[in-house]
């Protein structure tokens, strides 16, 4: 008579039924290694979690997101369970999944040496063949505490819980609000309790279904990022969901190695962070300034072509101008703390934006003068903790190639159009060529302007990057309350993606600053800003192209674009002949006049990654040639001085890599 308890579930869109108990690891007919958890109703869940009626059942694979996210907090979970065993003394911080690869906190008494990290990693594969399951438990609060009672960081997480959701410094992995559960590790044999720990989950099946995890490094954390509480030892580790993927991980980190921007600037002598003048602010050098000129100037020909009008503005200012603006309402903290002068509070500026509202204001404005394009290398000062700042691509004080467009409504659609593909074919002639778009739309909550104006902005810029073939990745709701935003995001030779520039249109600034024009029919009208900046920074910029050039600039940006290498010491005045005609059609050339030898000339300069070397010897001299040898090591022999000269004028003018 007992009839069994059936429900309806939906499983890959299709309706189902199931018996009462069945989990989702049934219901999915997973395998537990190629799925290895479960999507309910949006959120996921372990494949030991029994379905409900109604639910909406989709399987999480491990080479997902969300699946490689669950193994790598798994493999975290694996990691802390043999700090523990090793040191029993640690006690547990915090240990989420991030980009890549996870990390667990621990107290320790002495920072782990790379010894210990070999012997955690030899015990976590010992518990990676044992295959332990991770088993769910809910938990009261009372009898969480009771059982983590000797953690003491884990207690202040199940204090914080529903304060915890949404933090970014991982605590919601382990509390997310709700009910509380503990992940038992247990023994596939004996069902005895290896290792717990206070997590949401979901978790693997068990610990035999990690495919590859290494671990990477160790180094200090504060407990939950505030330099205030204790400091903690945190450990790196990978995991993937194959021993291919995680080769090629690996193989991927050592080429991002050798090209990492602060490396190559000492290497070759670019640009350094002298302790003195404090973290985030760099000095470039002869060989890096040169770049950086070459880069700024080229950026400059173009605007000045495309009709910008160049302004200079001051790095400090008094208050009143960032409370006008709201930056002291919203920017605050992003800002250099204010300096006493003459009675009056100073900052340095974090932004441009309100200086050129002030050059356009300083008189009346027709609509004949727009579109209005000002445009400056403006310098600026940013706090960002020191925790963040890393080479050039994160400073305390950039130069913004920064513009200011301000135009009409109906100037609006053909600006954003011609700019965006300004920016793009500018990118391009710096040599990088893969891009997609991302849009930022408005936050219906949360924005001033017409919708009407909205709307033509946002259609606008999907249609120029429809027209231009460029993936588009929309961001529902995420711009700024003042106006949708655009962001150019550029793949590096290594398949990296970087923001680079964005183009923000502002509805907002000039309400504030009450700027007008006047319109054909003499009325008074508030034009449209655009704020754009193009490299981003002229630092970052310079780091992402030192890591996408590896070092090894094409030739108009090189520092050094030629060296005349002479085949013995009779030979240099030759060389210093041609240097000297070439340095008459612009390029930069030196002649190795050093005491070594032609061989370890050759070598220097390959390590300086100079475009071009020019050998003569006996030979050459007789003949009026010279020989090149270029940065792959091959050779071309006899090539007559003026046609030297003509290839290497044309590669620098052309912007061609060799
Ligand atoms: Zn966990
Ligand atoms: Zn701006």
């Amino acid at each position: 008579m007992s009839a069994v308890l059936e429900i309806r579930i939906t499983l890959a869109g299709t309706e189902r039924v199931v018996a009462a108990g069945t989990t989702t690891g049934e219901a999915l007919g997973a395998d537990g290694r190629t799925v290895i958890a479960a999507r309910v109703n949006g959120d996921l869940r372990d494949l030991a979690a029994e379905v409900s009626e109604g639910d909406v059942v989709e399987p999480v694979a491990i080479d997902s997101a969300d699946g490689r996210a669950i193994l790598r907090h798994s493999t975290a979970h694996v990691m802390a369970q043999a700090v523990q065993e090793i040191f029993p003394e640690a006690r547990l911080g915090i240990g989420p999944p991030v980009e890549n690869g996870f990390y667990y906190d621990f107290d320790v008494k002495d920072p782990f040496t790379p010894d210990d990290l070999k012997r955690i990693e030899k015990r976590m594969r010992e518990i990676v063949k044992q295959g332990q399951t991770f088993s769910r438990r809910p938990v009261s609060d009372e009898d969480a505490r009771e059982e983590l009672a000797a953690e003491p960081y884990k207690l202040e997480l199940i204090g914080l819980k529903g304060g915890a959701a949404g933090s970014d410094d991982g605590a919601d992995v382990e509390v997310g609000g709700g009910q509380l559960t503990i992940y038992d590790n247990l023994d596939p044999k004996s069902g005895e309790l290896c290792w717990k720990d206070l997590c949401r989950g979901p978790h693997l099946p068990t610990t035999r279904v990690i495919p590859a995890f290494k671990l990477m490094r160790s180094g200090g954390a504060y407990w939950r990022g505030s330099e205030k509480n204790p400091q903690l030892q945190r450990i790196y580790g990978t995991a993937w969901e194959s021993r291919e993927k995680q080769d090629e991980y690996l193989r991927l980190l050592e080429e991002a190695e050798k090209r990492d921007h602060r490396k190559l600037g000492a290497e070759l002598d670019l640009f350094s962070f002298p302790d003195e003048l404090g973290s985030g602010l760099p000095v470039f050098h002869p060989k890096g300034g040169v770049i950086r000129r070459i880069m700024e100037d080229y950026s400059r020909r173009r605007h000045e072509e495309s009709g910008y009008s160049f302004v200079n503005t001051p790095h400090i200012t008094k208050e009143h101008l960032y409370k006008v603006s709201g930056h002291l309402d919203w920017y605050a903290d992003g800002m250099f703390p204010p300096m006493e002068l003459e009675g009056a509070r100073y900052y340095l500026k974090p932004m441009n934006c309100p200086m050129h509202n002030l050059i356009y204001r300083a008189r009346g404005r027709s609509y004949r003068e727009l579109p209005l394009r000002l445009f400056e290398f403006g310098t600026v000062y940013r706090y960002e903790k020191s925790g963040v700042i890393h080479g050039l691509t994160r400073v305390r004080g950039l130069t913004q190639d920064d513009a200011h467009i301000y135009c009409t409504r109906d100037q609006m659609r053909d600006e954003l159009k011609s700019l965006l593909r300004f920016v793009l074919d500018l990118l391009r002639d710096y040599g990088l060529e893969e891009f997609y778009l991302e849009l930022s739309t408005k936050d219906p909550e949360k924005f001033v302007g017409s919708d009407e104006a909205w709307e033509e902005a946002t259609e606008t810029l999907r249609e120029v990057a429809e027209s231009e073939n460029l993936e588009l990745v929309l961001d529902p709701g995420g711009a700024a309350f003042y106006g949708p935003k655009i962001s150019v995001q550029v793949r590096d030779a290594l398949g990296r993606t970087w923001q680079m520039s964005t183009i923000q249109l502002d509805f907002n600034l000039p309400e504030l600053f009450e700027l007008e024009y006047q319109a054909p029919d003499g009325s008074r009208q508030q034009p449209v800003m655009i704020h754009r900046a193009l490299f981003g920074s002229v630092e970052r910029f310079f780091g992402v192209l030192v890591e996408h050039y590896a070092g090894a600039f094409p030739p108009w940006l090189a520092p050094v674009q030629v060296v005349g290498i002479p085949i013995a010491d009779a030979h240099a005045p030759y060389l210093q002949d041609v240097a000297k005609r070439l340095r008459e059609r612009g390029i930069r050339v030196e002649v190795d006049v050093a005491d070594d030898r032609m061989q370890k000339k050759i070598r220097n300069a390959q390590k300086a990654k100079v475009p071009f070397m020019l050998l003569a010897g006996d030979d050459d001299v007789a003949a009026g040639a010279v020989s090149f040898r270029y940065r792959n090591g091959e050779q071309k022999n006899g090539v007559p001085i003026e046609e030297a000269i003509d290839e290497i004028v044309d590669a620098v003018e052309r912007r061609v890599q060799v």
